[in-house]
């Protein structure tokens, strides 16, 4: 089984992708191995030179990333998927492969600190510049856009706002100057939300985050159709940096719970945002599942669910911030999200410490902000940690 498009959403999650060896193993494999014996020299040569299909070296392919390639592949509803080391080698390859000099890219302002960073700094170094945009109001995009604009970037729900665009009229924009739109799914995953139903051209992931799930391996993924997927791989098999057979393999038994896990992620963020709105030490709060997020019509179009990820603005600034992050003792500090254990984290001073004072201010990113990635805990204990440092509801 595999391509069958007849299988819904949760079958492909258990089962899409899995080729059995000569032993018939039941559990997928683990090819643990960085390249492939050839039965002959001319075999060898006809592989390097594509004429017939097979693995020669783990840099380009490997059975078990194949295997993660091809399952995340059904699950987004993609033609095709490429795995890369980490999520921002994702994006890299992404911008590489289909970038050159003299390209432009419309990038959201409140996207994660190192998605700005490689826009706005590295990618500058080679003749690629970048407009970032405040909010997510699309028309402040379509003036941003040029004639010469290649690629639109946005994450939706963004890191660490929860600030939601509207892809469908995101991606006619794009397509109206040749542009694609790239999504960055990480908050979401498909189990919430399939950004090329909406008309997105690439969806990018932070395999480290959800997919994966208990905080263990780092990777990342870019999803689309052949054409661009291609000129990934082209860019993946010259420049290396390639997903680990051993990370592709924990990672597709994380996609086999992905969406019990997002569903019960969901529903402890969505607890604990109530529990915290009215909170007389918060002076707002972030969560697209919530009435009073100002896209949360829009986020229930294009999201089955609000996603793991509450972020607050505590009332006196980053001292009282951090009064909460310190006063935890279940919740871990670390900068990391998408694991079945909460964290809690302070994105002014870790995940967007190193944008400029003026980029923060203009994401939003205040000293007072504090974001959980809500994991599967029992909620009264997350609150219960949340409420020592914060006082009282
Ligand atoms: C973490 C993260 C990334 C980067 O992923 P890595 O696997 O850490 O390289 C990209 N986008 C978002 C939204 C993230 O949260």
């Amino acid at each position: 089984m595999n391509e069958d498009p007849r299988y819904q959403f949760d079958t492909l999650a258990i089962r899409a992708g899995q080729e059995r060896s000569q032993y018939g193993e039941h559990s997928e494999a683990l090819y643990l191995t960085s390249s492939f014996v050839f039965p002959s020299a001319a075999q060898a040569a006809a592989l390097f030179a594509g004429e017939v299909e097979g693995y020669t070296y783990s840099r380009f392919t490997n059975p078990t990333v194949t295997l993660f390639q091809d399952r995340l592949a059904a699950l987004e509803g993609a033609e095709a998927c490429i795995a890369t080391a980490s999520g921002m080698s994702a994006i890299l390859a992404t911008a590489l492969a289909l970038l050159q000099s003299g390209d432009h890219v419309v990038a959201a302002r409140g996207i994660f600190g190192a998605s700005q960073a490689l826009f706005g700094t590295l990618l500058p170094k080679f003749g690629v510049t970048t407009t970032f945009v405040p909010g997510c109001d699309p028309e402040s995009f379509r003036k941003a856009i040029q004639p010469h604009t290649k690629l639109v970037f946005i994450e939706t729900p963004s890191n660490p706002l929860t600030e939601v665009h509207d892809m469908a009229a995101l991606a006619d924009m794009a397509h109206a100057v040749g542009a694609l739109l790239v999504v960055d799914n990480c908050f979401c995953t498909p189990a919430l939300q399939r950004p090329l139903e909406f008309g997105a051209d690439l969806v990018i992931h932070s395999a480290t985050k959800h997919l994966d799930g208990q905080g263990r391996v780092m990777g990342g993924a870019v999803c689309g159709a052949k054409a661009p997927i291609e000129e990934v791989f082209k860019f993946m098999r010259t420049a290396g940096p390639s997903l680990s057979p051993f990370n592709a393999w924990v990672l597709v038994k994380g996609l086999e719970t992905l969406k019990l896990r997002m569903q019960a992620h969901s529903a402890n963020a969505l607890e604990l945002a109530r529990r915290l709105e009215s909170h007389p030490a918060i002076e707002r709060i972030f969560y697209p599942g919530l009435p009073s997020h100002p896209q949360h019509a829009l986020a229930q179009r294009q999201q089955s669910a609000g996603g793991a990820i509450v972020s607050f603005e505590v009332k006196g600034g980053r001292a009282a911030a951090w009064r909460v992050v310190d006063n935890c003792k279940l919740l871990s500090i670390t900068s990391n999200l998408g694991d079945v254990k909460t964290t809690i984290t302070h994105p002014g001073t870790t995940t967007h410490g190193r944008v400029t004072p003026e980029a923060r201010a203009e994401a939003g990113i205040t000293e007072g902000l504090v974001r959980i990635a809500v994991g599967l805990e029992a909620i009264d204990d997350i609150e219960a940690d949340l409420l020592r440092g914060l006082g009282p509801r």
